[in-house]
């Protein structure tokens, strides 16, 4: 196995519930920290690092104020708590001694610089990891599709999606236990069989944009290194 490795430049999709671990809601904070860490051991390899952080664990706890409203503003509330994951994850790293910048797809100068595409490549060139809080800053999104523009915007050479399985499955593996996980599987099958990689507008811009996807267990110690240097973890999603 070559030390090499296999990418120089990773978009990394954390959902909100990576960061809440077993609680029912929140950011727990030794979850935080144990993903930092391993973003650390990744950025040591001389990985330049870029993180879009999702919502769903904030979101989930007004969920019951969010019923009933109207959409795009339930949608802003959802991209408002990506902001505070965002925070929550610098604020690790800076203890970790990673340098991070947080990028905001919504204006909040106070406690964000906003998305500026040149100056997050800069940060990336630098070493630092940059987290790009707020999605896509439209509702009706989702942090998924958000990973997928930004991956193509920082010529990322792929999106790294961590879920609580450990890759895309034949059929769900807590219900089925012959079910059997995918080494490597095309857009296409993937869209076409309705698999759980992403959402459809974001496996259709990496497929248009040809920018393969690997999904794998974030709760799998090393699994992220694992990735990294090309080892066989997860799922590969690509381009015939
Ligand atoms: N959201 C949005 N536009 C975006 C990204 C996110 O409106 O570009 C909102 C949407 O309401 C979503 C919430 O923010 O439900 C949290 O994002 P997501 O569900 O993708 O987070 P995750 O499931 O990855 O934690």
């Amino acid at each position: 196995m070559s030390a090499v490795p296999a990418y120089k430049r990773i978009l990394l999709k954390l959902s909100g519930e990576a960061l809440m671990g077993d609680d029912s809601y929140g950011i727990n904070r030794a979850v935080t920290e144990r993903i930092v860490s391993e973003i650390g051991e990744v950025v040591r390899l001389g990985v330049q690092v870029a993180v879009v952080v999702g919502g769903g664990n904030i979101f989930r706890g007004i969920a019951p104020a969010a019923a009933g409203m109207d959409r795009a503003n339930a949608d802003y509330m959802g991209m408002l708590a990506t902001v505070m994951n965002a925070m929550a994850l610098q604020d690790a790293m800076k203890r970790f001694g990673l340098g991070c910048r947080v990028q905001s797809a919504l204006n909040l100068e106070q406690v964000a610089e906003p998305f500026i595409r040149g100056k997050a490549l800069r940060y990336l060139e630098d070493g630092k990891v940059v987290i790009f809080a707020a999605g896509t800053g439209n509702p009706f999104f989702t942090t998924d599709t958000a990973a997928a523009l930004r991956g193509v915007e920082m010529d990322a050479e792929v999106v790294i999606k961590a879920t609580k399985v450990d890759g895309v499955y034949t059929d769900d593996p807590k219900l089925n236990s012959a079910a059997t996980r995918y080494q490597k599987l095309s857009f296409d099958e993937a869209i076409n069989r309705n698999l759980k990689v992403m959402d459809a507008t974001a496996l259709t811009l990496c497929r248009d944009q040809n920018l393969p996807i690997i999904v794998f267990s974030i709760f799998k110690h090393g699994a992220l290194q694992r990735v990294v240097m090309g080892q066989d973890e997860g799922t590969l999603v690509h381009c015939n």
